[in-house]
């Protein structure tokens, strides 16, 4: 990599922007509501069923420095969800704090897996068992969603809990492409754990981004 380009990403100027759009958050506690999306490219977690698989690649993704994603968006965006990928491979400190001077809430989707940069006001963490989050994004997170692709899903989230805080939302998601078979599952398993909601990918059944 360039060496000016290494430095512009570690001083976190400019990020790999795979893309950018005004949607509907489909997903977990915000789910209904109106969010601006950065999905920043790359990531090194490698779920089998993830269906993003085109932003794993940082370098399939332009370089986009802050101000100009700061400028794309438009007045009406109260909310920005930063999502990938995995945002925190990246220095986040710019443009969270550029969000903010604009009076922007910032809320964040990520695996934990890579030590936290920025400030945000709200923080999803969806835990991967191939790569599991750092312990200190367990105590911060104000959301906790597990992608439920088998049975074992169930009993695996409800261990991973244990070190979250009290106030910490806890949903269950049915892995798209196995839901019919999942959603049952989930269902008999929250009856009898009723800490737990489920959360689906709302925006899928509206085909909308
Ligand atoms: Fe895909 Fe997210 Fe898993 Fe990365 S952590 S492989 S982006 S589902």
């Amino acid at each position: 990599m360039d060496e000016k380009i290494k430095l512009s990403l570690e001083r976190g100027e400019s990020l790999p922007l795979m893309e950018s759009f005004y949607s509907i958050q489909g997903e977990g506690f915000y789910s209904g509501k109106a969010a601006y999306f950065l999905r920043i490219g790359g990531c090194d977690v490698g779920c089998h069923w993830c269906d993003v698989k085109e932003s794993w690649d940082y370098d399939l993704h332009k370089l986009v420095p802050i101000t100009e994603i700061i400028n794309e968006i438009n007045k009406r965006v109260d909310t920005v969800v930063i999502t990938g990928g995995e945002p925190l491979m990246w220095n986040l400190n710019l443009l969270t704090k550029s969000l903010h001077e604009k009076g922007i809430k910032i809320h964040l989707e990520t695996s934990g897996t890579h030590p936290i940069t920025g400030n945000f006001d709200w923080i999803c963490l969806s835990p991967k068992k191939m790569q599991q989050p750092l312990d200190n994004i367990l105590t911060i997170a104000d959301e906790f969603k597990v992608i439920v692709s088998n049975n074992h899903d169930l009993i695996w989230a409800d261990e991973q809990r244990k070190n979250l805080n009290k106030k910490c939302k806890l949903y269950l998601q049915p892995e798209w492409s196995r839901r019919e078979k999942m959603i049952p599952l989930i269902i008999d398993f929250i009856k009898n754990n009723k800490i737990w909601s489920i959360s689906l990918q709302n925006h899928k059944y509206m085909k909308v981004p």
